[in-house]
């Protein structure tokens, strides 16, 4: 199953509508803390950089982190800068789900 999941979101400087979709392919291994109570703890990250045509910096960061191995634990919006109205679709947690249970 890969489902894939859309973000949609404005420019907060000319208001342009963008989107961008994300599957569990997008989330990138970035640390293992490995001696947790219940074992190793995975964390995830998905970067996305680009510049609206305006000149606007936009620069999406959401951290993941799986733990125990197989299980989503939760996740954070650790990045919106440059943008406004950003809305997640259905498929956003499910999309959290798969990419915690990629390595199983
Ligand atoms: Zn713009």
């Amino acid at each position: 199953m890969n489902t894939v999941s859309k973000l949609n979101f404005n420019c907060a400087k000319c208001s342009t509508p963008h989107n961008i979709e994300i599957d569990s392919t997008s989330f990138e291994h970035i640390g293992t803390d490995p001696d947790r109570a219940m074992g190793a703890e995975y964390q995830y990250e998905f970067v996305h950089e680009f510049q609206c045509e305006c000149g606007n910096d936009i620069k999406i960061i959401i951290g993941l982190w799986e733990y125990p191995i197989g299980a989503y634990n939760y996740h954070e919006i650790l990045s919106l800068e440059g943008v406004k109205d950003f809305k997640k679709d259905n498929n956003f947690m499910n999309v959290l789900i798969e990419s915690c249970q990629r390595r199983l």
